[in-house]
């Protein structure tokens, strides 16, 4: 089991986090060239942390195994992988992110000017991440915030206890210097207590809606800007123009998308709004391609599991009250009459669920699961007004059709933190595209340098010469009409 830290602690990991950033700060300040000194500093620390993650491939792969029994192929391509590119790719910008930039204004004040925007560090920065990746979402924005110059600390899922051990470790092992990254073990009372102090200087949150108020509101009370990373109802468009000689790829990629992870991952396509021309052979063809992809389903089927007792009761819940047509892989079916232990396994399997109505249970909150409805709309424009009051500003809408106006008129009505076209889920892998939510499904983003650009802050910096004060001396008392005139 997870050892949390105990609550009191936290305010001397705080302190330590903060003297760090200013005693690193300090030392910066007696160098001959801050800056230069500075970005080796920072490119060094992620180096180690880079060769550190490496050197632990293995046992993060066991790790996520014991915790919800993750398929290794979505530890290594969906964690892993987008990781170790994230490090690297700050490694080789960072020297041109942290540059600052010059502005030229010819207005007569700044004419004879020194103008430039420069990135500063925030300071000691708070990392709150989820379980659903949790070693992505939890080591990709600590190394943005080492790229900004910042302390971090690091407030892992508890619900993944295993991979939150191993982050400690992997750090301990990466000999970063003390007090640049520090952990705070636990759950809600542990969080609580960092979301308390003022001492920290942004936080960035990766999680529910519902969680990320309260973060919200606890770093109002202390003006601490945040990063909100949340989730919510993503859609899927499938329109009347959408041709159905792609009908098998699209099922494909909606089927990667809905259900890696078990379904557990924010970017999931949550529902499919099928229009009636299509929605037949698209249900049918459905169901083949699932069986297609899952022809073995068991305990020992590399397939991840539900988080938690709550999370299988909460989905198999909603599969149990549903007024659509449910509909498992066949192989399922088969298994199921042998095996009885899902339910100890927290095992759902790939389900689609068909003629499913707005009012439906399965419609009111992110399923978050192995489980993807299916609606039949007729006219576009009243399918979007639904979309619109029940589940506006999704982190993602998904659109498949051949027709760029459909998908103009989608995406000048519907608001979303990304769009993504006759695709699902990989988007969140270009690497340089800002990825991030609005409305409910949060606000900031990160991603390439945008990651960078969250913890840092734009400082101008304005520098005036002395010998050209004549060209401004209208701007001094005593005032008069002719000062005035335009
Ligand atoms: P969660 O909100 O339950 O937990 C996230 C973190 O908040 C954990 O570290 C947890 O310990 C902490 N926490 C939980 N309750 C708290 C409270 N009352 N006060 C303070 N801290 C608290 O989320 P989860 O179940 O781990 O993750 C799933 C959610 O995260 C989904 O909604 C998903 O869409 C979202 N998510 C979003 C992104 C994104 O990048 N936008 C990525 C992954 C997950």
């Amino acid at each position: 089991t997870l050892k949390y830290t105990p609550v009191e602690e936290i305010p001397s990991i705080i302190d330590k986090g903060k003297k760090f950033y200013r005693a690193r700060q300090l030392a910066l300040s007696h160098e001959k060239n801050p800056r230069k000194a500075d970005l080796q500093f920072r490119v060094r620390q992620l180096q180690k942390l880079y060769y550190s993650v490496k050197d632990h491939q293995d046992a993060i792969i066991d790790a996520m195994m014991k915790d919800f029994h993750r398929s290794p192929q979505e530890t290594f391509a969906l964690e892993l992988i987008p990781l170790i590119n994230d490090i690297l790719l700050m490694i080789k910008l960072l020297p041109k992110w942290i540059k600052p930039t010059k502005i030229n204004d010819w207005a007569v004040p700044f004419i004879c000017s020194n103008v430039q925007v420069e990135k500063i560090a925030r300071g000691l920065t708070l990392v709150v991440s989820p379980f659903n990746f949790p070693l992505l979402l939890a080591m990709t924005p600590v190394a943005n915030a080492i790229a900004g110059g910042n302390s971090v600390i690091l407030k892992p899922s508890e619900l993944t206890p295993h991979v939150a051990q191993l982050i400690e470790t992997i750090v301990k092992d990466a000999e970063l210097p003390d007090g640049l990254i520090s952990f705070v073990q636990g759950a809600i009372p542990e969080t609580t207590k960092l979301l308390e102090n003022g001492d920290i200087d942004m936080i960035f949150y990766t999680g529910s809606p519902k969680v990320g108020s309260i973060v919200a509101s606890a770093a109002g009370k202390n003006l601490i800007p945040c990063v909100l990373e949340l989730g919510g109802k993503s859609p899927v468009f499938v329109t009347e123009n959408f041709k159905m000689s792609n009908l098998k790829v699209a099922l494909r990629r909606l089927f990667f998308g809905g259900f890696s992870n078990s379904g557990q991952l924010c970017v999931r396509p949550d529902y499919i709004l099928v229009h009636e021309s299509h929605y037949d052979q698209f249900t049918q063809q459905a169901k083949t391609i699932l069986n297609e992809f899952f022809p073995q389903l068991d305990k020992n089927t590399e397939f991840t599991h539900m988080i938690s007792k709550a999370a299988y009761e909460r989905t198999m819940n909603k599969i149990g009250d549903t007024k659509g047509h449910p509909y498992f892989p066949q192989a399922f079916i088969n298994e199921q009459s042998k095996d009885s232990d899902n339910e100890e396994n927290l095992f759902i399997p790939p389900t689609l669920i068909c003629d499913v109505d707005w009012d439906d249970s399965i419609m009111q909150e992110e399923n978050f699961a192995p489980v993807l409805p299916i609606l039949k709309y007729d006219d576009l424009d009243e399918v979007i007004d639904k979309v619109l009051k029940y589940h506006d500003t999704p982190l993602v809408q998904y659109i498949f059709s051949s027709s760029q106006a459909d998908i103009n008129h989608i995406l000048s009505r519907v608001r979303s933190g990304d769009c993504v076209i006759n695709e699902t889920i990989i988007h969140v892998g270009i690497q340089e595209a800002p990825f991030g939510g609005i409305g409910f499904s949060g606000y900031g983003n990160y991603g390439g340098k945008h990651g960078f650009d969250a913890f840092t802050h734009e400082r101008t910096i304005f520098k005036q010469p002395f010998w050209m004060d004549f060209t401004l001396a209208m701007r001094y008392p005593p005032y008069s009409a002719k000062k005035t005139k335009l």
